[in-house]
């Protein structure tokens, strides 16, 4: 069996990390027993699910807060993921709100630390207090999520934007809009993706492919769940190379045992063909789906 990793490459580091990781979007806020959510979590880890995305935003600290609990003990296991406020991302701020993060999940470093979403505080300020952070040993890499082609294209365009690691949007199955622009234009920069809500909790109004029948069926005929799916064809290569990495969000240890899974599972070409029947990509671009 191989597993799915992804190439991180930033400057003149490299890492290879496992093509899914975990959300923890609604964690930490009580709609499942604490300790299971801890226990979905450390499970995940010990299966290989070593990337964990939180944010300053969630539950206004309290997933951060549980990722600290979580990882107690074991953050050589972890790679931690947070993100900032667009409105927190200043040249001063960002330090403050990343110092706050570090706070809340009990750790001294992030492996990568994320611009949430395009916000009014200019990007130079933000890319400024990033490498202010990376000097620091506050964070070891920088990135940005919801960022379409053009965001991009300006980012780039900045002094040390070239060395941005990831950009994480929405996406699955049902919602394959970066597939015409961003996601080849990524790979062109050597960029992995991040895909969030991979099991389609959101985006794609009217379309739920976790309880599809025609999904399902398909699935049972390869001895698959929707779920691993869905994920294997997340982290799918394109002309050979694995370039996203997917962070379902699951709250119990059966989950993240379901969902670890689609790691090892490679969907051949008649089976992709299928699915691009059931949920074709636009031709053309469109507005990037955004939660
Ligand atoms: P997902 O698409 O990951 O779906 C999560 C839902 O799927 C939960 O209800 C979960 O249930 C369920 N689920 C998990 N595993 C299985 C399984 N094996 N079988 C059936 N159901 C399953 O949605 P999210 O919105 O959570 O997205 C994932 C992560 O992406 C977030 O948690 C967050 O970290 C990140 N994110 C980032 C955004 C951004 O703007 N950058 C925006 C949105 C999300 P249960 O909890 O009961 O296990």
């Amino acid at each position: 069996m191989t597993t799915a990793k992804v190439l991180l490459e930033t400057g003149s580091t490299a890492e290879a990390l496992p093509a899914l990781g975990q959300g923890t979007w609604y964690m930490g806020e009580g709609r499942a027993p604490r300790r299971q959510e801890i226990a979905a979590l450390q499970r995940g880890l010990e299966r290989g699910l070593r990337l964990i995305d939180s944010a300053e935003m969630y539950g206004d600290g309290a997933a951060e807060r549980l990722v600290g609990e979580a990882i107690q003990g074991r953050r050589d296991q972890a790679f931690v993921v947070s993100k900032v406020y667009p409105w927190n991302a200043g040249r001063d701020s960002a330090i403050a709100a990343c110092e706050a993060s570090l706070e809340r999940l009990g750790t001294d470093y992030l492996d990568l630390y994320l611009l949430h979403w395009p916000g009014s505080i200019p990007l130079d300020e933000t890319l400024e207090a990033f490498d202010r952070l990376v000097a620091a040993g506050k964070i070891r890499r920088f990135g940005v999520s919801n960022f379409d082609v053009d965001d991009m294209q300006t980012l780039a365009r900045l002094p040390g934007g070239g060395d941005c690691a990831v950009n994480q949007v929405l996406y699955h199955l049902a919602s394959r809009g970066i597939e015409v622009a961003l996601r080849p234009w990524q790979r062109r920069q050597r960029m992995p993706l991040m895909a969030y809500c991979p099991l389609a909790q959101a985006g794609a109004v009217g379309a739920d492919p976790l309880a599809d029948p025609q999904l399902g069926e398909l699935a049972a005929d390869l001895g698959l769940t929707p779920a691993q799916l869905l994920l294997a064809w997340a982290i799918r290569p394109v002309e050979g190379q694995h370039e996203v990495i997917a962070i379902p969000k699951a709250a119990s240890p059966e989950h993240v045992d379901d969902n670890a899974r689609a790691l090892e599972v490679t969907l051949d070409e008649a089976t992709l063909a299928r699915l691009d029947a059931l949920y074709p990509a636009p031709q053309r671009k469109v507005p990037l789906d955004i939660v």
